[in-house]
């Protein structure tokens, strides 16, 4: 998971520029998101935000993603329903990239690809659609677990 955003600003400048009130928790769950080096799903977020403020409730965590959802700050995920209806979030980057799901070991690997950009320019431009988000998402067994079954037969 990629930490550059497209500006140097941190998510909390984002939010409070946006005139909204930053609380000390809210400050807590922003820091989380913007820091994760993998894809977080709201119980873990919860989770690891009351290791930090034990006081910070289900509610809280999830008005909070709301709110950075609509600021269109962060991207909401299915990753292939992988465990059922999670979802999973993550800070947009400005390089969108694939997600490869295994459905053996749950592993989800990012891909960058100047194809995948080359496609976005393609569709505006023959569909002369204004994309604003992408999202594509591969599934089948990582190179680990691909690597693993043949050693088993
Ligand atoms: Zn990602
Ligand atoms: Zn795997």
């Amino acid at each position: 998971m990629s930490t550059a955003t497209p500006t140097s600003r941190s998510l909390a400048d984002a939010f409070t520029a946006k005139g909204l009130r930053l609380t000390a928790q809210r400050r807590v769950l922003l820091e989380i998101i913007e820091s994760a080096t993998s894809h977080l799903d709201a119980a873990g977020l919860l989770q690891l935000a009351r290791d930090r403020d034990a006081r910070i409730n289900r509610a809280t965590v999830y008005r909070t993603l709301e709110i950075l959802k609509k600021l269109g700050l962060i991207d909401e995920l299915d990753l292939m329903h992988l465990n059922g209806e999670k979802h999973y979030y993550e800070i947009r980057t400005g390089r969108d990239h694939i997600h490869l799901a295994c459905f053996e070991c749950g592993r989800i690997e990012e891909y960058e690809s100047p194809v995948f950009d080359q496609l976005k320019q393609e569709i505006a431009q023959k569909q002369g659609f204004s994309i604003g988000v992408v999202r594509m998402e591969v599934g089948g067994r990582c190179s680990i677990c691909v690597r693993a079954n043949s050693r088993e037969q």
